[in-house]
């Protein structure tokens, strides 16, 4: 193999999800910014470029909002100070990675927003199909951008819309008639904090409660980590209104035909923490199932099965619980290889893989060894770590995908680079086995990933090219950056 592709880092041909939200209304009167970072700490998953934090206080004067936010991880961002200094009983925060909209300190969210009937602080994970339209309406009315991102655009579109009807949940249901795409909102406005999912339901959004505080976060592990309960999931289309009344809900939105929704299937098979349930659903239930299905559908003689960690070690042993080969640790990672790691230069000898990721030569020398994995994007790290099993020893390294093949882009916020970057687009499986260097090669079957998703209604356009909605007739991903 050659050197270049050796230092290839193997975080870059890994996909990435755009954002988490998180927000907080404690109805007696404690501070919450600690819990929001706290929540967004288990959301770093989600996006390690910037994240953020608004708090107001619901009995302060109305349009008073603490913000902080910056470039880096929630550590790196936050000290102990600036959560002491941020004081008020309702807030949103935000992790990001971006893919639309370029990665810099003024693109980071919360949005806090100043207009006529006080302020708005928007946390948004998704991205919209018809950003572009809404963006160019606004700017032709007189509307001055300060960001590059879809979430501005949305916020003000509410901000319009709540000059004409009574209140923001209405501001916030008429601004939804005009959005195209995937967006989980969370908001806050001087007295309310208001979730949004978008019908398509294509990212999670979920509702918990402590003491006498609701919460409203991506994932449900952010649930558990604060000590919060699980209420319910917010249904896609569903707008949820927390005020100290409880719990409103606006369902106008909501498709009548629940065929029509489309939870994003990479949500399950690789984005989420394992430990949540999205949409009643549990990732980690549904990882080991893909694994079952792989052991079904694509069974190999072998010695042991293990997983590329962290996504692909539930379906390993969901492989090796159906299949009956033991399943054991092949790597080791270095979970200290952040996001400002150096990568090393060409004439390196120390490959960036090997620095995130080393062998256990003890478990894997002389064995036959199925190899699982989430994904093959672009296929040079799975090369790599094929590779690095055979120089441990491996007799045999048999891979498998626990999805179908990458084929098409996805336009509603996940970082799937265009098709001509594609690994599967233009190989055969075959191909690509040999590219990869491995014995075997299978892929998940399509018609297994609606077993997957507990026969929930999925999105699956990065596979099959099903759009759930039309995509852009341009590709919208970073436009505004062109
Ligand atoms: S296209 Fe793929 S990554 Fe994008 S929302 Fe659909 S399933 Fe998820």
């Amino acid at each position: 193999m050659e050197q270049n592709q050796l230092d290839f880092d193997i975080g870059a041909d890994k996909l990435r999800e755009e954002c988490g939200v998180f927000g907080i209304y404690d109805f007696d009167g404690n501070d919450v910014a600690s819990t929001i970072y706290y929540g967004l700490f288990a959301l770093q998953h989600r996006g390690q470029e910037s994240c953020g934090i608004a708090v107001s206080d619901t009995e302060g004067p109305k349009g008073k909002v603490s913000t902080h936010k910056g470039m880096g991880l929630c550590n790196e961002v936050f000290s102990t100070e600036h959560l002491e200094q941020m004081h008020g009983n309702i807030g949103v925060g935000h992790v990001r990675y971006s893919t639309a909209g370029s990665s810099t300190r003024e693109n980071a969210q919360p949005l806090v927003l100043n207009y006529v009937k006080g302020t708005l602080a928007l946390a948004h994970n998704g991205n919209l199909v018809n950003a572009p339209q809404l963006r160019h309406e606004l700017e032709y009315s007189g509307a001055i951008f300060q960001t590059t991102i879809d979430s501005e655009v949305i916020a003000y579109h509410i901000a319009r819309a709540r000059v004409s009807v009574p209140n923001v949940e209405s501001a916030v249901a008429k601004a939804m008639g005009k959005l195209k795409g995937a967006y989980s909102l969370v908001i806050m406005s001087p007295r309310k904090l208001i979730g949004a999912r978008d019908p398509f339901g294509f990212k999670p959004l979920c509702i918990g409660k402590r003491d006498n505080a609701y919460i409203l976060a991506s994932e449900t592990c952010a649930l558990e980590t604060i000590g919060a309960e699980f209420v319910r999931d917010v249904k896609p289309g569903e707008i949820v209104t927390i005020t100290r009344e409880g719990i409103g809900s606006n369902t106008e939105m909501c498709f009548r035909d629940t065929e029509k929704e489309a939870r994003c299937i990479f949500e399950y098979i690789y984005f989420a923490r394992p430990d949540s349930v999205f949409d009643g659903v549990s990732v980690y239930h549904s990882r080991i199932q893909a694994g079952r299905f792989l052991a079904l559908d694509s069974p190999v003689e072998a010695d042991l099965v293990v997983g590329v960690p962290e996504s692909g070690n539930g379906a390993a042993l969901g492989y090796s619980m159906e299949s009956g080969i033991p399943y054991g640790t092949a790597f080791v990672k270095n979970s200290y290889v952040g996001r400002t790691f150096i990568k090393p230069k060409q004439s390196s000898r120390e490959s960036a893989v090997r620095i995130k990721l080393n062998v256990l030569k003890e478990a894997v020398a002389g064995k036959r060894i199925i190899m699982i994995d989430d994904s093959i994007v672009r296929g040079t790290t799975s090369a790599l770590i094929v590779n690095m099993l055979r120089d441990a020893g491996a007799r045999e390294v048999h891979v498998r995908i626990s999805a179908p093949p990458f084929l098409h882009p996805c336009y509603f916020g996940t970082d799937i680079p265009s098709e001509d970057q594609l690994i599967a687009h233009g190989h055969t499986v075959e191909e690509i086995r040999e590219m990869i260097g491995a014995d075997s090669l299978s892929y998940l079957k399509m018609e297994r990933l609606q077993e997957m998703a507990c026969s929930r209604s999925i999105c699956t356009a990065c596979f099959s090219g099903n759009y759930p909605i039309d995509p852009p007739a341009e590709d919208i991903r970073g436009s505004y950056d062109k």
